[in-house]
C-alpha cells in the first residue's frame, strides 16, 4: 500500500535551482525576482498590476483597505470558504453580511446578493452591525477552484457603486466564460500555500487594473511607505506583507508551469469522476457551463442524507485515508458566533454541504493507483 497525502507540491529541479540561485546573490527580498513573478501574473490574467504579498489572507486584508472598507462598513459575502475571506472584514471592525450559496456549485448565490443589496435588514446578523451601515462592497469566492457567477454579481455592484473583491485563492487559472479567475472583479487574490495549484510556501497576490488602488497596496505591503518615502518615512498605516525573493523565485518557476500542473490535477479529478460515479450515495463536483476552465483546488464529493459521514471519515482515516470535512460553515466558528450571534439554521445550504461534504486525498502527483485505492476503500466502507 502506497502512502496517501492530503495533498502535496508538485516540485522540480528547476524551482530547486531558482531557489539555490537566489541564496548566491546578497539580496533575500524587494529585488528583481519579486518583480519577475509579479510580471508573470500580469502576462498570464492581463491585468496592469500584480502586487505579491506574504499570505492570501495579506492580499484581501490590502483590498480590504484599498477598497476602502472601515468600521461598521458591510460587505456581503459567502459563509462557504475558508476564514479568511471573512476575517479580513474583522481586521477592519467591518461586518460580513452573509448570503447562502447555490447548492450546485456551492459558491455565493447572485440572486440572494440582490436580495441582500435591496432588503439588507433580512440579513443582517442578530447582532454586532447598525441597520443604517453602507453597504461597501462584494467579496465572492470562487470555490474549490470553479469562479462564482460573475456576470451577474457585477451587475449588481454596477447598479449600486459597489466594489467587488474576488478571492481567487481556490482558483488560478480557472476561466469564466474564457475569462480569468481574478479579472472578474475590481481585485483578485491568489493564494500559494503548498496545497494551492502553484506553492511558495507561504504567499499571496493581488491583481487588480486600477492605479490607483495598485500603488497604495503597494506601499501597505511595504509598512505604508509610499512611493518617494524613505525607510523611515511611513506615510500610511501599513504592513509587513512582502513577499521574500526565495519564494517569488520558486513562485515565478510554478507560475510558468502552470498549464502542466492544472492538467496533472485535471487528469487525477478525471480519474476519482470515472471511480466513484459508479459508487451510490456519492455525488461528485458539478462543473457549469460558464466555467470554462476548472482549476482543480481540492477534490470534494459529497455523500447521501443516508451516509453517516462522520464515521465514514473516522474509518478512511483509521485505514490510512487521509480526509477532512470541507467547509466547516463561517457563521458557526466560535468567534463569529460570539460576535455576530449566528446559530446552527441561519445558512441552511451552506450548513447542508458543510455536513455533507468530504475532501479526499488530491494533488497532481497523485497516482492512478492511488486514486483507486481511495476509491476502492471508499466503496468498500459504504457496503
Ligand atoms: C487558501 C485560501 C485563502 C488564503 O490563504 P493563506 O493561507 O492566507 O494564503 C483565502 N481564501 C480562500 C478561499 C482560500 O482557500
Amino acid at each position: 500500500m502506497t502512502k496517501i497525502n492530503m495533498s502535496s507540491p508538485d516540485l522540480t529541479d528547476a524551482e530547486r535551482q531558482a531557489v539555490a540561485n537566489v541564496l548566491d546573490t546578497p539580496i533575500l527580498s524587494m529585488g528583481q525576482y519579486v518583480k519577475d513573478f509579479e510580471q508573470a501574473f500580469c502576462d498570464r490574467t492581463g491585468a496592469k498590476h500584480a502586487i505579491a504579498v506574504n499570505s492570501g489572507t495579506a492580499g484581501l486584508h490590502l483590498c480590504v483597505r484599498a477598497a476602502g472598507i472601515g468600521a461598521g462598513d458591510l460587505v456581503i459575502t459567502t459563509p462557504f470558504s475558508f476564514v479568511a475571506s471573512s476575517n479580513v472584514m474583522l481586521f477592519e471592525n467591518a461586518v460580513p453580511v452573509f448570503v447562502d450559496i447555490d447548492p450546485r456549485t456551492g459558491n455565493i448565490d447572485p440572486e440572494l446578493i440582490k436580495d441582500a443589496v435591496e432588503n439588507v435588514e433580512k440579513y443582517l446578523p442578530r447582532k454586532g452591525a447598525k441597520a443604517d451601515a453602507p453597504i461597501k462592497a462584494i467579496l465572492p469566492v470562487d470555490v474549490f477552484g470553479q469562479p462564482a457567477d460573475m456576470d451577474p454579481i457585477m451587475a449588481i455592484a454596477k447598479e449600486h457603486d459597489l466594489t467587488v473583491i474576488e478571492d481567487s485563492c481556490e482558483a488560478l487559472g480557472a476561466e469564466y466564460k474564457s475569462r480569468p479567475a481574478g479579472m472578474l472583479g475590481d481585485f483578485g487574490v491568489f493564494a500559494f500555500y503548498p496545497n494551492k495549484q502553484i506553492t511558495t510556501g507561504e504567499g499571496g497576490l493581488v491583481i487588480t487594473d486600477n492605479d490607483e488602488y495598485a500603488d497604495y497596496m503597494r506601499a501597505l505591503r511595504n509598512q505604508g511607505r509610499a512611493p518617494g518615502d524613505t525607510w523611515l518615512q511611513h506615510t500610511y498605516l501599513g504592513y509587513n506583507y512582502r513577499l521574500d525573493e526565495m519564494s517569488s523565485a520558486l513562485g515565478a518557476v510554478q507560475i510558468s508551469r502552470l498549464d502542466e500542473l492544472l492538467d496533472k490535477r485535471e487528469q487525477v479529478a478525471g480519474w476519482y469522476e470515472e471511480r466513484l460515479s459508479e459508487i451510490q450515495g456519492v455525488e461528485t463536483q458539478i462543473v457549469e457551463s460558464f466555467t470554462t476552465r476548472m482549476s482543480w483546488f481540492v477534490y470534494v464529493v459529497r455523500f447521501d442524507a443516508s451516509i453517516d459521514r462522520d464515521a465514514l471519515a473516522q474509518k478512511l482515516i483509521a485505514r490510512g485515508i487521509p480526509v477532512r470535512p470541507y467547509f466547516a460553515p463561517i457563521h458557526l466558528q466560535p468567534y463569529m458566533v460570539e460576535r455576530f450571534g449566528y446559530r446552527r439554521g441561519d445558512f441552511p445550504v451552506t450548513e447542508d454541504l458543510g455536513n455533507r461534504s468530504l475532501a479526499l486525498p488530491f494533488s497532481g502527483v497523485m497516482s492512478e493507483e492511488a486514486v483507486n485505492q481511495v476509491c476502492h476503500i471508499i466503496a468498500e466502507t459504504i457496503r
